[in-house]
């Protein structure tokens, strides 16, 4: 997953509540040096943690000064 460009920050959204309670799917996996889980990959797959539902979250740019 490429990093996002710090110019131009987005929020997620559910397309359904509005809400910003977004959990995406993730693989991680041991770090022996760090004693961490680290994020090894993040899936297009989205859960609305409000809803309860999988959903196809919605990226907004944030906003100046809102
Ligand atoms: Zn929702």
């Amino acid at each position: 997953m490429p990093a996002r460009e710090p110019d131009h920050p987005i929020t997620i959204h559910c397309p359904h509540c509005g809400g910003q309670n977004i959990l995406a799917d993730t693989c991680a996996s041991w770090n022996v040096e760090t004693q961490e889980w680290k994020l090894s990959n993040v899936f297009d797959d989205t859960t609305c943690d409000d809803c309860g539902i999988d959903v196809s979250a919605v990226e907004r740019p944030v906003q100046e000064g809102a």
